[in-house]
């Protein structure tokens, strides 16, 4: 698997990616449509959908939430993902810092 980044911080380490209620999901299809990524995709025995590829999700992206009318997608917390981005830029940041001295 090819490693993706994010401001140079690793993908897998960032917490950001939808999840589905299966409760509340009916299916309809509408966030398959309107994200680019592979992020979902349709079970067909459940008739549910399912986040099948969590790490295609673009960082801090929730547009797909908007588009579910069942309110069946949630995202973590985005001011505290924002919050361990920067903390890890700022830590690349010290560490640049230091080995220039
Ligand atoms: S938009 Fe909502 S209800 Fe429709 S398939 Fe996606 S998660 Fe399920
Ligand atoms: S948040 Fe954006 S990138 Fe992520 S699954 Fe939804 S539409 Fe796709």
């Amino acid at each position: 698997m090819t490693s993706r980044f994010y401001l140079g911080i690793p993908r897998e380490e960032i917490a950001w990616n939808p999840a589905i209620d299966e409760e509340k999901c009916i299916g309809c299809g509408q966030c398959f449509e309107v994200c680019p990524n592979n992020v979902f995709a349709m079970d067909e025995a459940s008739g549910k959908m399912k986040v099948v590829n969590p790490q295609n999700c673009v960082v801090l992206c929730d547009k797909c939430k908007a588009f579910c009318d069942q309110e069946a997608i949630s995202f973590p917390d985005k001011e505290a993902v924002k919050r361990f981005i920067a903390e890890r830029l700022r830590a690349a940041a010290a560490r640049a810092k230091d080995a220039e001295l």
